[in-house]
């Protein structure tokens, strides 16, 4: 069996981070992905968008890798060359029950290190997006857009030049937690076992199906895995707006936004559908409900505009209804296996926190060696 210092399981976005952290702060690291490349699953089925951390819980996790996530992320982007935009964004009300919760909006980003909301009249927003119909809005400056699997290959290429090797089709089928380390069984072409001092399962969708094929994982401490769907739906024609535009939140979603690529084109969603199995076929009759959503903001939509886009599923630990969830990064403390860290439930915003969750990880990783 071969040694290794760590292992990361995954080579998504948040698994690149962890290995870059690793790699530079002088681990040796062995990236496996079970599929061909970087970035397949969810990494590559978002909506790229740098988010400015508002409407988490004061406290959590997620608000707090957000905020020092897109921080870094904006340093690194520019250090880098990686195409990004800071273009800002829109929360749009459109009638007075709306606008009441737009301060209420701005005081929550505010506790969560967002102190930066701009409350503007109708006036302001239409001059600032003339096919916009509202009656007031806030301004989100630090929002912006990113492309994402630029950024994925830079990790990458980060990591590798600390030394880390990544191996692609090499699933990480089993293994088990011993005194000595973690014991892996790969599959894939070259089937191989390894024993890690450090092993991060940064499986995403599939993370909690990985933790519970490790013999000596407490069971009773794996997250069920929800999938809940985001379809999106592409602007056919042109794009009138510069600025990302979202309605007030709804419970139990962000409403039916827009969001522009970095070559300036819009796609609205993604919309919430819960499914037994992965799936990311786009039924197109999702698309109407997204007619009206979209009009309330945007009166001009032609008819006909929407083409079903694409999906992404976000990996949920909790069933439909329940109270939103937290990123989980589940380390020694909690199941009192030296050097196995698990990242539970990374759901948006996991590419703007991305780097900060890196940093946490080798933190929580580093608290079992104290
Ligand atoms: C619809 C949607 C929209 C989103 N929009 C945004 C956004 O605008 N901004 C934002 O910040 N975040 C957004 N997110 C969140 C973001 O995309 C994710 O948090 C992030 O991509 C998660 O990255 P990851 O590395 O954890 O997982 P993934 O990208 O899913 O990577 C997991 C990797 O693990 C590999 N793997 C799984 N099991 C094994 C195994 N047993 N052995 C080896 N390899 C394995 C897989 O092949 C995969 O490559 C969105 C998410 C969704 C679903």
């Amino acid at each position: 069996m071969e040694e290794v210092d760590c292992v990361v399981a995954g080579a998504g976005v948040v698994g690149l981070a962890v290995a870059r952290a690793l790699a530079e702060a002088g681990r040796e690291v062995i990236i496996l992905d079970a599929a061909e490349g970087i970035g397949t699953e969810t990494s590559s089925r978002n909506s790229e968008v740098i988010h400015a951390g508002i409407y988490y819980a004061a406290g959590s996790l997620m608000a707090r890798a957000c905020v020092a996530g897109r921080q870094q992320l904006y340093a690194y982007c520019a250090e880098r060359g990686i195409p990004h935009a800071n273009c800002g964004k829109l929360i749009v009300a459109t009638d007075d029950a709306e606008a009441e919760k737009l301060d209420g909006i701005r005081a929550r980003a505010a506790a969560n290190g967002v102190p930066d909301l701009r409350r503007l009249t109708r006036e302001d927003a239409l001059a600032m997006e003339p096919a916009l119909q509202c009656t007031a809005a806030l301004l989100s400056p630090s929002t912006g857009i990113i492309d994402s699997h630029a950024y994925m290959l830079s990790l990458q290429g980060d990591a590798e030049r600390a030394g880390a090797v990544c191996v692609f089709h090499a699933p990480v089928e089993g293994g088990r937690c011993t005194e000595a380390g973690i014991e892996v069984q790969v599959g894939g072409a070259e089937p191989m076992r390894l024993r890690a001092r450090s092993f991060v399962n940064a499986g995403g969708l599939h993370a909690p199906k990985l933790a519970a094929a490790l013999a000596g994982m407490p069971s009773q401490l794996i997250p069920k895995a929800y999938y809940a769907k985001g379809n999106y739906f592409t602007l056919t024609g042109k794009n009138p707006f510069s600025r990302l535009v979202y309605p007030v939140p709804v419970p139990g979603g962000l409403g039916t936004h827009l969001t522009i690529d970095l070559g300036g084109q819009a796609r609205f969603g993604p919309d919430v559908e819960w499914i037994d199995r992965i799936d990311y076929e786009v039924d197109p009759r999702r698309g109407d409900s997204f007619y009206a959503a979209i009009r309330r903001y945007w009166p001009d939509l032609p008819d006909g505009a929407l083409a079903p886009g694409y999906a992404g599923i976000r990996p949920k630990t909790v069933p439909p209804g329940a109270p939103a969830q937290d990123f989980v990064v589940m380390g020694h403390a909690a199941h009192g296996i030296p050097g196995l860290v698990h990242l539970f439930g990374i759901e948006s915003p996991g590419l703007t926190a991305s780097l900060a969750l890196a940093d946490h990880v080798a933190e929580v990783m580093a608290a079992r060696a104290a």
